[in-house]
C-alpha cells in the first residue's frame, strides 16, 4: 500500500496543512481516508481523477472530514468526465443515510450519483466491524469524538494501515491498531493543551505504544503544534517511529 497525506490539517483552514484527506493507493485500488475540503483539488495535483476512486471510509461527520462529498458527488453527474463504470463505495458510521438526505435537502437530486453508482455501507457505532473487501481486509472500531465517529484499520498483502479519524485516547483504538504496520493518529493539541475529544502527542504515544505498532504518523494538526515539540511528550509513551504529517507526505508499507 502507498499512502499519500493530501492533508495533514484540521478545521482550521490554512495554506500549509489542508483540511484531513489521505489518498491509500493498492496495485488496482484508489481508496480515501475521510474527504475534508480541498482533497479533490490535492488529488488532482497528485494526478488522481475521481472516477478513480472505489472506496471512500469517512471517520464522521464534522466538516473538515467530508465536506468535498458535497462536489464529488455532483462532480459524479458529468457524464463527459466522470467515466466510472463500476459503483463506488461509502464506508461511514451509522447515521451516513441520514446525512446525505440532509444534503438532499439542501442540494436536491444534484448530489445523487447516477442510479447504482453508490454503494453505501453503514457500520456498527456501538461495535467493532470486520468484514472482507477483496483484497482489502477492513475493521473498523468506535472511537471517541462523535456518536458516529470510527476509526479503520486496512489490510492488504499482510500489511496494515489503522486511521484514527478524530478521537479522544480510548482501548478500541488500541485493540485495532495492535503491531499494525502504521498508524495514522490524531494530534490535535501540543503538550499541556488538551481538548476534551481529541488527542495530545503523550496520549497518541501512548496508543502507538500499548499497540506496539510499527511506525506513527501524528497528524490532524492545530497550528499550535507546529510550535511546540511534539516527539518529546510521545516518546516516552512509544519508542518505534515517530512522523509529523506534512501534506503530500508519501508512505509505503
Ligand atoms: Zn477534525
Ligand atoms: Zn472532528
Amino acid at each position: 500500500m502507498k499512502v499519500t497525506i493530501l492533508g495533514s490539517g484540521t478545521g482550521w483552514p490554512r495554506r500549509e496543512r489542508g483540511a484531513p484527506g489521505y489518498l491509500v493507493e493498492t496495485a488496482q485500488e484508489k481508496i480515501l481516508l475521510d474527504f475534508g475540503p480541498g482533497t479533490i483539488v490535492r488529488l488532482l495535483q497528485v494526478e488522481v481523477s475521481i472516477s478513480e476512486i472505489d472506496f471512500i471510509f469517512l471517520s464522521h461527520f464534522h466538516p473538515d472530514h467530508v465536506t468535498d462529498l458535497i462536489p464529488f458527488l455532483f462532480a459524479t453527474r458529468y457524464q463527459l468526465g466522470y467515466q466510472r463504470r463500476e459503483p463506488f463505495k461509502i464506508f461511514a458510521g451509522e447515521g451516513f443515510h441520514n446525512f446525505h438526505q440532509a444534503l438532499k435537502q439542501a442540494f436536491g437530486h444534484w448530489v445523487e450519483p447516477p442510479t447504482g453508482m453508490m454503494k453505501v455501507l453503514e457500520l456498527s457505532t456501538q461495535y467493532p466491524s470486520a468484514f472482507l473487501e477483496p483484497p482489502l481486509e477492513i475493521r473498523s472500531a468506535p472511537v471517541v469524538h462523535n456518536p458516529e465517529s470510527l476509526a479503520y484499520r486496512l489490510e492488504h498483502q499482510g500489511k496494515s494501515l489503522v486511521y484514527s479519524g478524530d478521537t479522544d485516547y480510548t482501548p478500541n483504538l488500541v485493540e485495532l491498531a495492535e503491531e499494525a504496520d502504521l498508524l495514522i493518529i490524531e494530534c490535535s493539541a501540543p503538550e499541556g493543551r488538551k481538548v476534551s475529544g481529541h488527542l495530545t502527542p503523550s496520549l497518541a504515544g501512548r496508543i502507538a505504544g500499548e499497540a506496539r505498532v510499527k511506525r506513527l504518523v501524528l497528524s490532524h494538526l492545530y497550528p499550535p503544534c507546529d510550535e511546540a515539540d511534539l516527539i518529546t511528550p510521545c516518546r516516552r509513551y512509544y519508542d518505534g517511529e515517530i512522523i509529523i504529517a506534512e501534506d503530500f507526505m508519501t508512505l509505503t508499507l
